[in-house]
């Protein structure tokens, strides 16, 4: 099918790409390859695979040379030419979890003495991970936050002692829970200022928020974009599993040290992967209007005192044009204060029947939750209150029910408060 990629779109050539039926007794599905090994058809061969994928060998001949599962397998090659194809990255990275992603992509990108710029807020795992664990590594971090210009960016980092040991952008837009939008185009200029003549900082985006569909960080200026494809990767909240894509010689860095930690994801995990990825933009546009018609009610609600949802952003609104620039879709994560505090806003979660009250996103079924008090939780209470994360306020991940059913379902849980 590689002869036809440049003259479809990514959403019709996602049913075919990176599978060859050929190989799989013509059928029209890729097989699920259960195995740790793969057979030499020769001692020759053998060694011509592994001097390909531990020598100089290219993505396609790497990717050909299959020698042992925790390396590289057929499910894997799959899920990354489908990403790659998805989000405009040169190539991909799956993994285990989204954790397993971030941790592995900023490892291989950092060393002792380095520093990090990161985006605040940012997921509580991967802030944790920057503020609590790379310090026991020598990685220093530095705060930037959604509302500061070019210069103060700049200077925020130049006055870092570290500042000439700048390794890593690390962004989140929008951020968890608040939608509040950073800049990638901003930050690249950023990144290309501080660099030295032998090193630029790479620029990292986690993309989970806005799937690989409405953001495309890497025509933006990023090198990596991060997933938790748990999230709308995977889609159906039924497997964990991480990904990154971008520059290919990055990738392929990544996927070397990948290979050493071992947590690249299973056959079973990428065929899962491969499989939701058929259907990425038919959920992900459901799950948009739904989102839009439930922000929409809820901003005109005389129970609620606050919506956050980018796509209710104005033209008078400072960050519209960014918005404009940077997504092509609100997307389907929408915050809420409800009037009053924690009381009201768990008579409102209580009272919900048809969507579910659980943690994570970007899946089938609409999931509302508690971020004070459930995914945000482990942020300090100056944190949380920094950025607006009160005990009022609920998070929404839109699913791709029926619309009606959904509005009714929020309004009748709000009659409850
Ligand atoms: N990044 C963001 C924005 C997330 O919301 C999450 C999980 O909720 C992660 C990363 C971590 O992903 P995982 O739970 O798949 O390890």
């Amino acid at each position: 099918m590689s002869e036809f990629m440049d003259e479809f779109s990514p959403e019709s050539l996602m049913m075919s790409a990176g599978h060859e039926p050929s190989l799989v007794r013509n059928s029209i599905k890729n097989t699920i390859f259960q195995t740790s090994t793969f057979v030499f058809n020769t001692a020759e061969e053998g060694k011509a695979f592994f001097e390909k994928v531990y020598g100089d060998g290219n993505t396609e001949e790497k990717n050909a040379s299959l020698i042992y599962t925790r390396l590289n397998h057929p499910n894997l090659v799959t899920a990354e030419k489908r990403l790659a194809l998805l989000d405009g990255g040169e190539d991909a990275a799956f993994f285990e979890s989204g954790m397993a992603a971030i941790t592995t992509a900023i490892l291989e990108c950092c060393q002792a003495g380095d520093l990090i710029a990161m985006s605040f807020p940012l997921y509580g795992g991967t802030d944790s991970f920057i503020k609590k664990t790379l310090p026991k590594y020598d990685i220093d971090y530095v705060e930037l936050t959604p509302a500061m210009g070019p210069e103060e960016v700049l200077n925020t980092i130049k006055s870092h002692l570290r500042a000439d040991r700048l390794a890593m952008i690390y962004l989140e837009t929008p951020a968890n829970p608040t939608n509040s939008l950073m800049d990638i185009g901003m930050m690249r200029e950023v990144a290309d200022e501080l660099g030295q003549s032998d090193k630029t900082p790479v620029l990292a985006v986690d993309n989970t928020y806005m799937g690989p569909l409405w953001q495309k960080p890497v025509a933006h200026g990023a090198d990596l974009a991060l997933y938790s494809a748990t999230k709308y990767i995977g889609g159906h909240s039924d497997l964990i599993a991480g990904a990154c894509s971008g520059k290919a010689d990055l990738i392929y860095r990544i996927k070397g040290f990948r290979s050493k930690l071992g947590n690249m994801a299973s056959p079973w995990t990428s065929w899962l992967i491969s499989r939701s990825l058929e259907p990425i933009t038919l959920r992900m546009e459901k799950q948009a209007l739904n989102a839009e018609a439930l922000a929409e009610m809820l901003n005109k609600h005389p129970k609620v005192s606050k919506v956050f949802y980018v796509g209710l952003l104005q033209p008078e609104d400072p960050e519209y044009k960014l918005y404009k620039k940077q997504y092509s879709s609100g997307g389907a994560m929408l915050a809420f204060d409800i009037a009053g505090g924690e009381a009201e806003a768990f008579r409102f979660l209580n009272g919900l029947k048809l969507a579910c009250l659980a943690v994570s996103l970007g899946s089938t079924e609409t999931l509302a939750c508690h971020p004070y008090t459930m995914s945000a939780s482990n942020m300090s209470l100056n944190d949380r209150e920094a950025v607006g994360i009160t005990p009022a306020m609920i998070r929404v991940s839109a699913g791709i029910e029926n619309s009606e059913d959904l509005l009714k379902d929020f309004e009748q849980a709000l009659e409850k408060v």
